[in-house]
């Protein structure tokens, strides 16, 4: 049998980003090692604000280049306590993905069998969503400014960029997206009453793309009333497209209903595979729980899975996920659902799971 050999970027980077990526490294290996279906070479790039500190860059120069020499990047997670949050998120995760035009975030959800929605009436199969969000303009494009600064006349603007080209590319991915799942559901969220520029735009665009898409059923929503549906009605939806800020927001709320934002992963793709697509756990750095090696390694679990099916190997990612799903069943859980185990005890318990697909 051929087997393909897929080089990965590791970008550990800050808090508990080393200890989910190794956790993910151990597992992706175990799984390659045992299906001998294809073979993973990492390049570890030590990129995060500690280096930040001491040279003022996150990415050293040449960064991008030697980058997007590799198929995939796995990315932990970015943000220090003495360093600002937007001077972290611009530094290094939005600087890998502006240029390298990851322009669809996706992001999905599911209850895991074995672990606990904080809504009492769901359990498994209820929530599976995927959210795709425009990742390249809208709310942060980062278009702006400040004027008379400190003055208590000082005025700060925040323009929201959104183009015809951008929204489309986003709009036909999510209804691509849709069209790959079984209920072909498309929810468009927006917020056309109140903000009638850019959100009238995403209205008219959904509707013409729709138009290609005749097998897709779409269902529009405003963010506010989306935020209640996905509490109270959560079998109603499948598939939901949104702008950067708005399905930002969502997909956090997403995260928390399916259990805890400690297994949920997030895909920065390319769609046109020119560059490299970036795969990371939606969570953030946490210092809070960094170094007490309690960290849930299943967020990172899924990003691999997530990595692996779209370099083209779908089997071997649902195998892992499977793997993962088995573990939480057997009740090998972190602390944040609800457990007492390790990220150690997490990751042996996978690994031992991956080694019986032999
Ligand atoms: P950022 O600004 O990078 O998003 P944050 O501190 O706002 O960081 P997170 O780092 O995601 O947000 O942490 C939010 C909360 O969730 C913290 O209490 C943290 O301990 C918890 N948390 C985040 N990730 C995990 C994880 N993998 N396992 C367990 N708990 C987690
Ligand atoms: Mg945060």
């Amino acid at each position: 049998m051929s087997s393909k050999t897929y080089s990965i970027a590791a970008i550990p980077a800050d808090g508990i980003g080393p200890e989910v990526i190794a956790a993910g490294i151990t597992a992706l290996n175990a799984l390659a090692d045992t299906l001998q279906t294809f073979k993973l070479e990492f390049t570890n790039y030590d990129w995060s604000s500690d280096t930040y500190k001491q040279t003022g860059k996150y990415i050293p120069d040449g960064g991008l280049d030697a980058l997007k020499k590799h198929d995939a990047i796995l990315f932990g997670a970015v943000g220090a306590p003495d360093v600002p949050d937007h001077v972290s998120l611009w530094g290094l995760r939005l600087a890998i993905c502006q240029p390298f035009q990851q322009y669809a975030n996706v992001r999905p959800t599911k209850i895991f069998r074995g672990t606990e929605s904080p809504l009492r009436r769901c359990s498994t199969g209820d929530l599976d969503w995927v959210i795709v969000r425009e990742n390249s303009e809208g709310e942060y494009a980062g278009q702006g400014g400040r004027s008379h600064r400190g003055k208590p006349w000082e005025i700060a603007t925040e323009t929201a960029i959104f183009s015809r080209h951008g929204v489309e590319r986003i709009m036909r991915f999510a209804f691509e997206t849709a069209r790959k799942r079984p209920r072909k559901l498309l929810t468009v969220v927006t917020k056309s009453n109140a903000q009638r520029n850019g959100m009238v735009l995403w209205d008219e665009v959904a509707k013409d793309v729709s138009l290609e898409f005749p097998d897709v059923t779409v269902d529009k929503m405003l963010v506010d009333a989306m935020t209640a549906r996905m509490v109270l009605k959560p079998e109603t939806l499948d598939t939901i497209v949104a702008s950067n800020l708005h399905a930002d927001i969502l997909s956090d709320l997403a995260a928390a209903l399916a259990g805890s934002i400690g297994i949920a992963p997030t895909s920065n793709l390319d769609p046109t595979r020119e560059n490299p697509s970036m795969f990371e756990p939606i969570h953030g750095s946490a210092f809070d729980i960094t170094g007490l090696g309690v960290a849930n390694p299943v967020a990172t679990f899924w990003t691999a899975a997530e990595m692996l099916a779209w370099l083209g190997e779908e089997d071997a990612s649902k195998q892992l996920l499977e793997c993962v799903e088995k573990v939480c069943e057997q009740g090998v859980l972190t602390q944040d659902l609800g457990g007492k185990a390790t990220t150690q005890q997490v990751t042996d318990a996978v690994v031992a799971e991956i080694r019986k697909l032999s």
